[in-house]
């Protein structure tokens, strides 16, 4: 009973000192002190396509988001996206986000950005640490930089200590297949409307057999060569090692940027032996989370390239730990995106706070992925989607993510 008694005494003084501190001076940043988080909820969307289209590991049927809107007690209200992949259950993340995390972090400052990181991040290690876990972390912690740069009135790169570049080219995603394969020709068009549009980089989905992957390039890369146009490739780790470098070799000419995601994530050895063996690039990371999975695959050479999604890294802190290690390692970073506006927007942020790789007068820029496939709600979540003008899209500068979040889209989608 005297223990009881003690405890329910520390609860009331603590109690009594955080009301307090509710009548701090002013001078401090809006709500620096007081500000508590009061809600965390999330949003799972879905809705069926019309025409469903493949990738190399399966249809797909609809399209989903994740999202997480956090709210303070002061009125601010922050939004994230939880990278759900092409195959994924929005649900999953949602329901972390909401048994895991919400009440873990509700009553804590929203601004203390690090620290609530790492009380996730440790205490869901033992079921964590990658996926859809890494996923729902990514997505609060994203809302949560979009409250503080909404709380200090600033966009989230400057917080991050300011931009390097304040616009960026964005590359098309994009030749999906309808049927699964012998699609060279409908593809063909599909380049020329993008390069119509105004993209310079392009990247083709492969992975649907490597005679057919072979005849695909050959027909895109004939009809973009001399238009100034750059392809990549992204495999969605279709193949073993063999087929991959049979692949690579077949593509040699081609002058890609890069080759995506050629073998399984977890197969480093094979990343490595490829990028011995390949003469382009090859790149990888939308599938690795966090510090310890991306120093694993720098320390086995597997990338020259990491692609971390800021939906499924881990965070604006993993993508930080993430630049560091890179740089150490002689990598670039070019940031995966394939959410919705919400988390293209927090790409963004992320792409303006990035430092150029290999520093140089004229040195090679990150390109923004810019998903080309359907999605019906994708630009319907925000008033201000991002959009290409003159081949490139504005980094915005408005405070936090810099977007106002649709309630009517989320509403007319949730689950
Ligand atoms: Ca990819």
């Amino acid at each position: 009973h005297i223990r009881h008694g003690r405890m329910v005494t520390l609860l009331f003084s603590r109690h009594r000192s955080a009301a307090r501190h509710e009548t701090t001076p002013s001078g401090e940043p809006r709500g620096a002190i007081v500000m508590k988080i009061e809600s965390v909820t999330a949003h799972p969307l879905r809705t069926e396509l019309e025409t469903p289209f493949a990738f190399s590991q399966g249809w797909v049927r609809a399209r989903c988001a994740t999202l997480v809107e956090i709210r303070t007690n002061d009125g601010l209200v922050g939004w994230g996206e939880a990278f759900c992949q092409g195959l994924e259950a929005p649900e999953i993340s949602a329901t972390i986000i909401r048994d895991c995390f919400a009440w873990m972090i509700t009553g804590q400052s929203p601004l203390d950005t690090e620290r609530l990181w790492f009380e996730m991040y440790n205490r869901s290690r033992d079921f964590g640490r990658k996926g859809s876990v890494m996923a729902a972390i990514s997505a609060i912690d994203t809302a949560l930089w979009d409250i503080a740069g909404k709380a200090y009135g600033r966009p989230v790169w400057q917080l991050l200590g300011g931009a390097f570049r304040r616009e960026v080219k964005p590359y098309a995603t994009g030749f999906y297949r309808v049927t699964g394969q012998g699609e060279a020709a409908r593809l063909v068009e599909e380049a020329h409307m993008h390069r119509e549009r105004g993209f310079r980089f392009m990247k083709v989905k492969i992975g649907f057999g490597v005679e057919d992957d072979i005849e695909v390039m050959n027909a895109i890369h004939a009809a973009m060569e001399g238009s100034g146009v750059t392809l990549m490739v992204d495999a969605n780790h279709a193949y073993g090692r063999a087929e991959a470098v049979y692949l690579g070799e077949a593509m040699a000419d081609m002058g890609l940027r890069w080759f995506e995601e050629p073998v399984v994530p977890e197969d480093l050895e094979s990343y490595a032996h490829l990028r011995g063996r390949l003469p382009m690039a090859i790149a990888g990371g939308e599938n690795e989370h966090g510090l310890y999975g991306f120093n694993a695959l720098f320390r086995a050479g597997a990338v020259d390239i990491a692609q971390p999604d800021i939906g499924s890294c881990g965070g604006i802190p993993s993508m930080r730990h993430i630049m560091a290690l890179a740089q150490a390692s002689g990598i670039e970073v070019n940031p995966h995106v394939w959410g919705s506006s919400v988390a293209q927007a927090a790409s963004l942020q992320v792409i303006a706070a990035l430092p150029d790789a290999h520093h140089a007068l004229f040195a090679r820029q990150p390109i923004l992925e810019y998903d080309q496939s359907a999605h019906p709600f994708r630009n319907d979540l925000t008033t201000r989607p991002m959009t290409m003008k003159e081949g490139r899209v504005a980094i915005p500068d408005a405070p936090g993510l810099g977007i106002e979040v649709r309630r009517d889209t989320v509403e007319a989608y949730r689950i």
